[in-house]
């Protein structure tokens, strides 16, 4: 499989409580860990079993390096990254307070520099490949560009609208499965999604806009399938939540993985679904990824 999308260095502070503006919280854990939700997709993908090129740009710098590097320990292609000379690579700062929950803000630098000409070079891996999976921290046009190239060649193309920006009608009409959670389903429809009924009324709106089928993540309540022929709560699994950083990452990256494999729609789901349960259990984005040893080991307690 293909991901083309962002990489960046997660810089996290677990607090008790999350600053707002104005106010200083003392008391905080520091640690540094691998980011941007393209390379926690692939990252996620490779762990889960996946066979992944990942298409990103980084800065020249140590933080790039050090990203490029990690990839490799993962088994990810790296043959498509791109080394932008004259930007920062991408850096996150990551807040985390005690419930779990996490407030995150993004320079992106050199993810901002993946343009139409490092997709176009990669046409043929593109076409290639059974899943493409993109999201949303890089140029518009580069998502577009890779989209139309997948779509033209009979690829399943997966997109995460996160972060949430207006998409056109023509880029969703290219989308195989869009992976929305409730908030990217609201921005996106103008739909409130706070239950089992408003998944359905957004998801409806996305159908009816072209997209093949929409998956709208919702948190440990699972997931709403709609698709042509069926409407669907796919239940997530119980588990103590320590850090939901890159939960939907996590999902998306092992969903790509379990259609890549055969599996039908809604195992490949379940199966997403062990993935990111499992990886709320653990601190940061790339290192909650869990194996495949222990994603199938979980799902084998849950039988
Ligand atoms: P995002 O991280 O993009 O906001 P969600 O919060 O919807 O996305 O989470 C994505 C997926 O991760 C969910 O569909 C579910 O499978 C899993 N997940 C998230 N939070 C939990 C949780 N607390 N317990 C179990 N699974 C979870």
């Amino acid at each position: 499989m293909v991901v083309v999308g962002s990489s960046n260095t997660d810089m996290i502070m677990q607090l008790d409580k999350i600053p707002v503006p104005g106010e200083t919280v003392l008391g905080g854990k520091f640690s540094t860990a691998a980011g941007g939700k393209g390379a926690n997709q692939a990252v996620a993908a490779a762990r889960a079993g996946g066979d992944v090129t990942l298409i990103a740009a980084i800065g020249n710098d140590s933080l790039g390096k050090q990203a490029v590097e990690g990839f490799l320990v993962d088994g990810i292609n790296v043959e498509y990254i791109k080394r932008v000379n004259n930007a920062a690579s991408g850096v996150a700062l990551i807040f985390v307070d005690k419930r779990g929950e996490n407030s995150i803000a993004v320079a992106s630098g050199a993810n901002m520099a993946l343009c139409l000409e490092t997709i176009i070079n990669a046409t043929q891996v593109i076409s290639m490949a059974k899943i493409l999976l993109m999201q949303l921290e890089i140029p518009i046009e580069t998502v577009t560009k890779a989209a139309q190239l997948g779509h033209e060649a009979g690829v399943w193309v997966i997109l995460n609208p996160a972060p949430a920006q207006p998409l056109d009608d023509a880029l969703l009409k290219l989308i195989s499965i869009l992976t929305p959670n409730e908030t990217e389903a609201e921005f996106l429809t103008g739909v409130k999604v706070e239950d089992e009924a408003g998944a359905r009324k957004a998801a409806e709106v996305l159908l009816a806009k072209g997209v093949k089928a929409v998956l709208i993540t919702l948190g440990a309540r699972g997931v709403y399938l709609a698709c042509r022929d069926k409407r669907e709560l796919i239940p997530g699994f119980k588990v103590d939540a320590v850090d939901t950083t890159a939960a939907g990452d996590v999902f998306n990256g092992a969903l790509a993985v379990g259609l890549a494999e055969g599996k039908p729609l809604e195992e490949a789901i379940r199966f997403a679904n062990a993935a990111a349960a499992l990886s709320v259990t653990k601190l940061g984005a790339q290192p909650s990824a869990h194996s495949r040893a222990e994603i199938d080991c979980f799902l084998g307690k849950r039988q």
